[in-house]
């Protein structure tokens, strides 16, 4: 039996969809909400319904982490290291520790696996109701059920080399339907890759995440053919000198191969300019930025100010634990704060809500609190009293993780 309704009343709500309202109120139903107001406006419409009051919190839609790689949760020390040098070095970095040979591979499997539930774990504790993870090892998959969210696992396909593409395509004509697949990067994952891999995900309506723009060494890889990339792939036997160069950087990559759409979500988007920004705009391509991995990276920030300035609400995502020290949306919105003092707390927390929900086309369900979405709403505790519309958020961000939650 459905539980009776209820109206849940709470000094502060967040919808995200509009400004926030001050003793505020919404009904659940069957996990779905059924109106979302002004507490007052609520029980008119609602008569006879229970009150829960709910005195020291503020309701919000639950957190989106829109890009991580959970397989790469046991490598936590790297991120716990000096920042190396230039980011092919960290890759470099990363592979060698990757390819590090396990005494047993059932145990190490057991490591891994371990150490990716904790950081779902932890995930859940912070209020996040929905994740995209990029797999090279399906890891995620076998996952699914121990998150109470929406988790989409991305099997992550690179090959770089025209000779291997053919092979690859195979492998993901065989995949099932209901699998979703991406390229890693236009450095790594062939062009003619790519491409197979996004009609795939168009004919099958999936978002097709990519890794782009992340360090300068990519731009000039794309540019000239040249660089740290370049040294580091012909020393791999990567480079086969089919990778198609021209100007513009990775955006114009993309629309140049016919890659870009609303259903692209570009990760990073650290080094792009105006016009690729307006192609962004133009295409309805999706942005997940990931300010803790490149603060820790060292790479830049992103030009967030003029997304937004030309329409583009980003998503926000923590990357793994192998580039980011602490895997939380929450000190992500802080790190963005410290870096752009112009963004709005309200900016903030649109893109950890609303941001991700559009990023990965869960917003008719998630992402803000509006009638007929899911029920996916945090119980905050704020630890301070809040006067104002602008103090709540501003404390919320600066609070938040550390603050009492509990999903209604
Ligand atoms: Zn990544």
């Amino acid at each position: 039996m459905n539980p009776p309704l209820a109206v849940h009343r709470a000094p502060w709500l967040l919808p995200i969809s509009q400004p926030p309202i001050a003793d505020g109120g919404l009904v659940i139903s069957n996990g779905k909400l059924l109106a979302v107001g002004r507490f007052r406006d609520i029980v008119r419409s609602h008569p006879g319904v229970a009150v829960i009051d709910h005195p020291d919190v503020l309701f919000l839609p639950g957190l989106i982490n829109a890009h991580t790689h959970l397989e790469l949760s046991h490598l936590a020390h790297l991120a716990k290291l000096p920042a190396p040098a230039s980011f092919t070095e960290w890759i470099i970095l990363l592979i060698a520790e990757r390819a590090k040979a396990a005494g047993d591979p059932e145990a190490e499997g057991k490591r891994i696996a371990t150490a990716a539930r904790a950081v779902l774990a932890a995930q859940q504790q912070h209020g996040v109701v929905a994740i995209a993870d990029i797999s090279n090892t399906g890891l995620c998959s076998s996952l699914g059920n121990e998150f109470k969210g929406r988790l989409l696992c991305f099997s992550e396909y690179l090959r770089l080399r025209a000779d291997a593409v053919n092979a690859a395509l195979l492998r993901l004509h065989a995949e099932p339907d209901s699998n979703y697949c991406t390229g890693h990067a236009p450095y790594s994952t062939h062009v003619d890759l790519l491409r197979g891999l996004k009609a795939r995900a168009n004919r099958l309506g999936h978002v097709f995440p990519i890794h782009i723009a992340e360090s300068s060494a990519e731009i000039e890889l794309l540019r000239s053919g040249g660089g740290e990339l370049r040294d580091f792939l012909e020393h791999r036997g990567l480079w086969d000198d089919t990778l198609p160069l021209g100007e513009g950087g990775a955006v114009n990559y993309l629309h140049r191969h016919g890659l870009l759409d609303r259903r692209t979500l570009c990760i990073h988007c650290v080094h792009i300019v105006g016009e690729e920004i307006d192609l962004l705009a133009k295409f309805g391509a999706k942005v997940c930025l990931c300010p803790g991995s490149n603060a820790y990276l060292g790479v830049d920030s992103a030009p967030v100010e003029l997304l937004l300035r030309r329409g583009i609400l980003p998503a926000l995502g923590t990357d793994s634990l192998a580039s980011n020290p602490e895997l939380s949306i929450w000190r992500e919105m802080r790190i963005l704060a410290a870096l752009h003092p112009a963004l709005s707390p309200a900016n903030l927390l649109a893109m950890a809500t609303l941001g991700g929900a559009n990023a990965l086309g869960l917003a008719d369900r998630l992402g803000t609190l509006e009638p007929s979405k899911d029920a996916a709403v945090l119980a905050i505790e704020l630890r301070a009293p809040a006067r104002t519309a602008g103090e709540v958020q501003e404390q919320l961000i600066q609070q938040g993780g550390g603050c009492r939650l509990h999903r209604l």
